[in-house]
């Protein structure tokens, strides 16, 4: 039970991604655990990148086991928000019926947790070299947790193992977002005189109406990457969603402009560069059919990926899956994103795989992981790190 005692201590500090607040003390905690197996630890403060005074450590240590190729492991220890309506207390963690519930039970610290007890229980002989990565911000994009190891600290392995997933497929990919606004410019006027102004906001919902069928456009566009188990498709596909709105300020004034956010979710495969073009063109169509320019005002975004299931990584990860689970798992793409963006925006063969079972709630009210679930990830990790690949 030293492994569910400690992932239990780690659900009491309170490291919601929203104030940071608790990320000290859970680096350290987690530090001390590696520093007690006699792994030397460092800690790389990501803070510098978004420059808020608000510290961002993330634990690395490796471990020489004078193999050939370097592994990382990766997971996060930020957790979201816990929100209301829980029946338990989110950061006093319980044990019932071999399920611990608390915020980050599964999402992510079940994942440091497995990690750190196959690295305990994997002796001095392994057939990879190990990295391990306990970072921060991941909930909120990572940029200074693991996209600051690999951006700036430079951290390079032959393969990563994000642990911080299911275990209905084996993820080898994630889609991106891009995100951005669309725009409708007319003329501010009094609500009195509307002869004299130009409301932007009847051709904005003309526009959206026409927005929604190119949602329908956007599902036709596949990926060759599956869906997650339980999804509308069976492959990956492409998504686009309105999702703020805004214009105006008060009931007698006309808006002298209106604005739609939107969300478009990538196919692992799919070049954002072309997906943004793609959208203009649509643009550029809805604008001519109801004679108002609407425009694409700005964008971001990325973070698609995949690693071909092909690669010895993926295959040799698979047939420890499917020594320990028993079975053969399917290939499958996220339809969220990860912070495996980083690892391959490296060119790091990347997989995703952990303890977070569909049912449990993470980002959820009273969210939980089974003791089970964790002990078959640590199981699978042990179990690649020791047998030959393929
Ligand atoms: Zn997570």
């Amino acid at each position: 039970m030293e492994d569910i005692r400690f992932l239990l201590d780690l659900i009491s500090v309170r490291t919601e991604c929203t104030t940071k607040e608790g990320y000290e003390e859970a680096a350290s905690l987690i530090k001390e655990k590696l520093s007690d197996m006699g792994l030397s630890v460092e800690i790389y403060d990501g803070e510098e990148v978004v420059k808020d005074g608000k510290p961002r450590p993330n634990v690395v240590a490796k471990l020489d086991l004078k193999a050939d190729k370097t592994i990382l492991l990766n997971a996060h220890y930020d957790v979201v928000p816990a929100g209301k309506g829980w029946s338990k207390d989110p950061f006093k963690p319980v044990i019932e019926e071999n399920v611990v519930y608390g915020r980050g039970a599964s999402d992510d610290k079940s994942g440091i947790t497995a990690i750190i007890w196959a690295i305990n229980e994997l002796g001095e002989k392994a057939k990879r070299n190990v990295i391990l990565a306990f970072t921060c911000d991941e909930e909120v994009g990572g940029r200074a947790g693991l996209g600051y190891l690999m951006r700036e600290v430079g951290i390079r392995a032959d393969e990563a193992l994000i642990v911080d997933g299911g275990f209905d497929a084996i993820y080898v990919g994630a889609s991106g977002i891009v995100a951005g606004k669309i725009g409708v410019k007319g003329v501010q006027g009094h609500a009195g005189y509307p002869h004299l102004a130009k409301n932007p906001i009847y051709p904005l919902a003309k526009a959206i109406v026409k927005l929604e069928e190119y949602t329908r456009l956007r599902e036709k566009k596949l990926s060759k990457l599956k869906s997650p188990p339980g999804s509308p498709h069976p492959y990956v596909w492409g998504r686009f969603s309105i999702t703020v709105l805004r214009a105006g300020e008060k009931s007698n004034v006309i808006p002298g402009e209106a604005e739609a956010t939107f969300d478009l979710r990538l196919i692992p495969e799919e070049d954002v560069d072309e997906a943004i073009e793609d959208l203009k063109n649509y643009l550029t169509e809805v604008s001519s059919e109801i004679g108002w320019k609407v425009e694409l005002l700005k964008y971001e975004g990325g973070g698609n990926y995949y690693t071909e299931i092909t690669h010895p990584f993926v295959v040799g990860f698979s047939k420890a899956v499917e020594r320990v689970i028993g079975k053969r798992l399917e290939y499958a793409a996220e339809l969220g994103g990860n912070d495996g963006r980083y690892t391959k925006e490296k060119n790091i063969p990347t997989l995703v795989f952990g303890p977070i079972a569909r049912d449990s709630r993470f980002h959820g009210v009273d969210e939980f992981v089974r003791i089970k679930d964790v002990r078959m990830v640590k199981e699978v990790i042990l179990r690649y790190l020791k047998e030959e690949a393929i």
